[in-house]
């Protein structure tokens, strides 16, 4: 990583502005469902404290498109916060303002503020200087630890940073964001050979930046999940009732064609799990995947493929994953996702270094309450997935470098 963080710098007696990524999910009662976001800056916050620093928080709550929505405020977000940090942890109404102004003032070393929901105002998501520069005048060293939100050029994300270091104010990478870097970045950079990327999830469109980026990267890139069934139609086999996209095909008959005339070494499932309707009580069967019945519906990779990609990943010594398998979230068709996890942390008890990118697949993994075995699990869904198609993200090249 050739990006500061905030052990690289003096941070003693200072006013740290940082980014973080809140964006929880809540049940209908407003109740926050998975609080991992807070609890992965702790480390980050712990540090900022131990520099006895000041602490202003800058995070975005749902898409409350630049009004106040009283049920997208960040008071559900302190209030968890506060239950695992030392010291004080306040917020203000506003994430700008006299208010918030006065807040800055009051606080003492240790103390946390929280800014109220950035995307109140649309300045946040249009990157307004003007509102970048109220937010810079909190701070003395702006701090990045957000990898999540790294790849939009927000107020908070980009504009902020470029306006404090037109200050000659410090901008660096948290902990947290250091770690996402570290761990992504080792499979962009001499990765360890075997070499192998799992690709599934539900659209090839949205994921034909990194399969190109890595095809030449990887060893072996193994399609599956709903993915798999564009695979399907461009070679010419009949889907059926498969969740497939028209403008799929062409995109999946590309990368076979790039995959062949490059050599590169890319798979499709031998079989599918089949059913007759998208249900728990589903009627399921296990075909060829090219007989796929016009009647039924591909749910999951079939039991062949599971074996065959198990062997691959075991012996592997980077595994990069992205993208459920099959229909997780459904009993009948969750079985190639966990098998697969399961494969994927054999490889990294080999000693392998294994990381799960994208936001449906961790959760799939944690939920399978097999994220304790695998490297590392990405924070950043879509910053993840723009990582790998090997872009820069603004959030991060704006940080200063080492
Ligand atoms: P990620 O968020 O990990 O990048 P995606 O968003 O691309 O993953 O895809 C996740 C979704 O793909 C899951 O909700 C899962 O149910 C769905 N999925 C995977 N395989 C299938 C399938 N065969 N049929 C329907 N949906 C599928
Ligand atoms: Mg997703």
């Amino acid at each position: 990583m050739n990006k500061k963080t905030i052990e690289d710098i003096d941070l003693r007696g200072k006013r740290v502005l940082m980014r973080v990524d809140y964006n929880v999910p809540l049940d209908e009662n407003g109740n926050i469902t998975d609080d991992a976001r807070i609890r992965e800056t702790l480390p980050t916050i712990a540090y900022i404290q131990s520099q006895e620093a000041t602490l202003i928080l800058m995070a975005h709550f749902g898409r409350p498109k630049g009004q106040v929505v009283e049920s997208m405020r960040l008071a559900p977000v302190a209030q968890r916060l506060a239950e695992f940090v030392d010291g004080n942890v306040t917020t203000v109404s506003d994430s700008v303002g006299p208010e918030v102004e006065a807040a800055v003032k009051d606080l003492r070393s240790g103390d946390v503020l929280l800014l109220e929901n950035l995307r109140f105002h649309a300045e946040e998501e249009a990157n307004d200087a003007d509102f970048a520069r109220q937010l810079a005048g909190y701070g003395d060293v702006y701090v990045n630890d957000a990898f999540g939100a790294a790849h939009r050029a927000h107020a908070s994300t980009e504009g902020v940073a470029r306006i404090m270091h037109e200050r000659g104010a410090p901008c660096v990478a948290g902990l947290l964001m250091a770690r996402e870097l570290d761990f992504l970045g080792q499979l962009l950079t001499a990765p360890a050979r075997p070499f192998v990327a799992i690709l599934g999830g539900v659209k090839v469109s949205d994921k034909i930046g990194v399969i190109e980026n890595l095809l030449p990267k990887v060893d072996t890139l193994l399609i599956g999940g709903a993915m798999s069934y564009a695979f399907a139609e461009a070679k010419g086999y009949e889907v059926g009732e498969s969740y497939f996209k028209a403008e799929d095909a062409p995109v999946a008959a590309r990368l076979l064609s790039l995959a062949q005339s490059g050599g590169y070494n890319m798979r499709v499932p031998v079989d599918i799990l089949v059913a007759d309707r998208d249900a728990e009580d589903a009627q399921t069967t296990v075909v060829p995947f090219d007989a796929i019945p016009a009647d039924k519906m591909g749910m999951d990779i079939g039991p062949g493929t599971i074996a065959d990609y198990s062997t691959i990943i075991e012996n592997a010594k980077t595994v990069l994953w992205n993208g459920p398998m099959g229909r997780f979230e459904v009993t009948p068709f969750a079985n190639g996702t966990r098998s697969i996890a399961q494969a994927v942390g054999r490889a990294t008890t080999n000693g392998a270094l294994t990381v799960i990118g994208g936001g449906d697949s961790a959760a799939a993994v944690k939920q399978m309450g097999l994220d304790s075995q695998m490297s590392h699990v990405s924070t950043g869904g879509g910053a993840s997935l723009e990582f790998l198609e090997g872009q820069e993200l603004p959030g991060v090249a704006i940080l200063d470098d080492k």
